[in-house]
């Protein structure tokens, strides 16, 4: 019922502008790269190094990327650098500077120089776009609510940040995680028709057909397609009851009630419903004995909940470790762990099982709307299928087994064996800032490749 709902306000979100609770934005990408080198290849004029930047969580990447003949990746430099947390809220020159002085350094150490290089700014956030250099903010979601930026056009703020620091350089491309993601997946293997993200937050893009895209007929793109950002993190899926949990948790965040389906499954908020369990259980009973550390809000993170959850030690000492360093809860006993590692448990397979169902929805809408979506045949045990790859990113699915555990598990349960076989989940190491510096390749160059 999640699938079907899902799908349905996918449908909605094409058929007219704020006509679902799911944004479904369109990214003016029409172009994929392909990675695919033959003889015609050899007049494409993508040779050269391209940068990305990549915005959207607490750390943000700053990427070096190189193609040589046939625009195949020849190499590739990344840094990782954490994004002070007053940064996030605070004015929208001082992000952007920081960004654009961080590029800078990162150019000067590396080489390869900035005069009239194609940049590629992945930024994760819900932009509207009416072209693939520029895009207006439309809101902050996760950890950012630098107010002054939304409703501004993001690039171009970077571009002025880029000049003030010196650079001779602006954005080509202007992309969405989710898209970033995707080019990188086609580029490896063209049967790639969407992709996923599941970090510090969450959603979707797929390629669509121009005539599905109600709200905007008659829109031309070369190719006749066009790369749909869902936005699935503000979905509320009604058939989910929000437990007292959730309740008391948006009552604590900044964006109250908004991005319900994004906090019942990304990064920034798993850790943070388990504090409020865990707190719930200290006032009802005196398992934990005194418990002043689980008063503290988003006191233990994602990657916390995750080691609790994989700890499968006899005595659960890592369990015993983070309970002490995290929530200030000494000597807690064994029997206590072992709810605590359910509790986590039971927190990770929700979000994974709801990622699962949203991810069907995608793969339904694909179905739907017939066999242009980059698919091929492949043979199965049973005939000839149809094969499909959903590109996916994010530290939920990279960095923490029992919940693609219980992805995968749950995308069988739903598709059944025999369709689920046809489906594979690829993951894509910097996907977003590798995508983002592709597509700043592709349309910065002359000749592109058209998404098939
Ligand atoms: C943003 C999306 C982004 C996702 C994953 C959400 O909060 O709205 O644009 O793709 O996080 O980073």
């Amino acid at each position: 019922r999640v699938v079907n709902s899902l799908a349905i306000e996918m449908f909605a979100g094409l058929a007219s502008e704020g006509g679902s609770k799911v944004r479904m934005l369109l990214t003016c990408v029409d172009t994929l790269p392909d990675g695919y080198v033959s003889s015609c290849d050899m007049t494409r004029s993508e040779e050269g190094i391209y940068y990305a930047i990549d915005l959207g969580g607490t750390s943000f990447r700053v990427l070096q990327v190189e193609l040589g003949a046939g625009s195949t990746i020849i190499n590739r430099k990344v840094e990782h650098q954490p994004i002070p947390e007053k940064l996030t809220k605070g004015t929208s020159d001082d992000l952007f500077n920081f960004i654009a002085s961080t590029l800078k350094n990162f150019i000067e150490r590396e080489g390869g120089g900035d005069e009239g290089r194609a940049l590629g700014f992945t930024f994760s956030f819900p932009v509207s776009q009416n072209s693939i250099s520029s895009g207006t903010l439309i809101r902050w979601t996760k950890e950012f609510s630098v107010e002054e930026a939304v409703g501004k056009d993001v690039a171009q703020c970077l571009n002025e940040a880029l000049a003030r620091n010196g650079l001779n350089m602006k954005v080509n491309v202007l992309v969405n995680n989710t898209v970033g993601t995707l080019a990188l997946g086609h580029y490896y293997d063209e049967d790639t028709v969407a992709a996923v993200i599941i970090g510090a937050g969450t959603n979707a893009c797929y390629i669509e057909r121009n005539d599905a895209i109600i709200k905007s007929l008659g829109r031309l793109t070369n190719s006749g397609l066009t790369v749909v950002n869902v936005e699935w993190g503000s979905f509320r899926p009604p058939q989910i009851a929000l437990t007292p949990y959730d309740i008391c948790f948006n009552n604590e965040t900044w964006n109250y009630y908004d991005q319900n389906f994004e906090k019942m499954i990304s990064g920034v908020y798993l850790g943070e419903i388990a504090r409020l369990v865990f707190q719930k259980m200290a006032q009802e009973s005196d398992i934990f004995g005194t418990n002043d550390g689980l008063s503290t809000p988003f006191i233990l993170s994602t990657p916390n909940l995750a080691a609790i959850r994989e700890d499968d030690s006899p005595d659960l000492r890592e369990v015993g470790k983070i309970l002490e360093e995290h929530l200030k809860l000494q000597d807690v006993p064994h029997k206590t762990r072992k709810l605590v590692v359910r509790v986590c448990d039971i927190i990770t397979q929700r979000a994974a099982r709801l990622a699962a169902a949203a991810i069907v929805a995608i793969l339904q809408k694909i179905g739907c709307d017939g066999t242009l979506c980059g698919t091929s045949e492949v043979r199965t045990m049973r005939g000839v299928r149809r094969r499909t790859v959903v590109a996916i990113e994010g530290g939920l699915v990279q960095g923490y087994s029992a919940f693609r555990e219980y992805l995968d598990e749950a995308i069988v349960e739903i598709l059944g064996e025999e369709i689920a076989a046809t489906v594979s989940l690829r993951v894509m190491e910097e996907g977003s800032g590798t995508g983002a510096a592709l597509l700043a390749a592709a349309y910065s160059s002359a000749r592109q490749s058209k998404l098939h």
